[in-house]
């Protein structure tokens, strides 16, 4: 069987759930890459059974996950991350408990290195992950910060998992990213620089794609997405 790694799931409520869902219903083994700030309210939830129900397949088995990683794909790896960020998300979350910080804070580097040590290789990459921090302001409004930031998380952070992922990838693997139209059309509400980044992201798909099938012989593509109410869209008032 294929085996499937899905950068972007911390509840079962987006696009990288569903995802996983089919890839488990045609036989595939599902690892998951949780941002760490929602990594713990998801183990915990996963373990007392609150997916249960979501986890159905249509042969009426249970999905699996065999494995989730603390994954932050704004870092490449552990020593990029500043201090005090992490600390104040993980506040934001956890009730003002930072626990583990460094250890959980996880770039693509890292979390590609333990997916090798653990299971040796894979054969589908999924980006189910976007991050603009001012999504809700017009881009007339948006600070340069606030702009980089929506590229970095949502946009390289793709070319950062797949190339650290690539070199694990079996030969006629695949990889794929969630895309949004407001890429190419206005859509507003669609702001701090989320716009740019699909952009850019639909861009790089093509330009990764000559890039890794040649040197890696794996597919690149991106898919334009309807709307779904995911907690990313709700917090956009989608
Ligand atoms: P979602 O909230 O389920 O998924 C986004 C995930 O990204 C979350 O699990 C979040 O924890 C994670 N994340 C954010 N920053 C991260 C970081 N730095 N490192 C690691 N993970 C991080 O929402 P979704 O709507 O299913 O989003 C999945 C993808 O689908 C995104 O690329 C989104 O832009 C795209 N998309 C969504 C819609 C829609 O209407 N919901 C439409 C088109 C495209």
């Amino acid at each position: 069987g294929k085996r499937a790694f899905i950068a972007g799931v911390a509840d079962d409520n987006g696009y990288g759930w569903a995802i996983a869902k089919s890839l488990a219903a045609a036989g595939a083994e599902i690892l998951v890459g949780t941002w760490v700030p929602a990594l713990n309210i998801f183990e915990s939830s996963l373990i007392r059974g609150k997916f249960d129900e979501s986890c159905i397949l249509p042969d009426g088995s249970l999905m699996e996950i065999t494995k989730v990683y603390p994954l932050d794909a704004v870092y490449d790896c552990p020593k990029d991350v500043p201090e005090d960020e992490v600390v104040e998300s993980v506040k934001k979350d956890f009730g003002g408990i930072d626990i583990l910080v460094h250890s959980l804070a996880n770039g693509p580097e890292e979390v590609a290195g333990s997916v090798k040590k653990d299971f040796g290789s894979i054969d589908i990459l999924v980006h189910s992950l976007a991050n603009g921090p001012e999504v809700s302001k017009p881009l007339l409004e948006t600070s340069r910060n606030g702009y980089l930031a929506a590229l970095s998380a949502s946009s390289y952070s793709f070319v950062s998992l797949l190339k650290h992922f690539a070199p694990i990838m079996n030969p006629g693997g695949a990889s794929i990213s969630l895309t949004y139209i407001a890429s190419e059309r206005i859509i507003p509400g669609y702001g701090g620089g989320m716009s740019s980044a699909k952009a850019a992201l639909e861009s790089d798909t093509q330009v990764l794609a000559f890039e890794v099938g040649r040197k890696h012989k794996i597919r690149v593509n991106t898919i334009s997405a309807g709307p779904l109410r995911s907690r990313a869209a709700k917090a956009i008032g989608f």
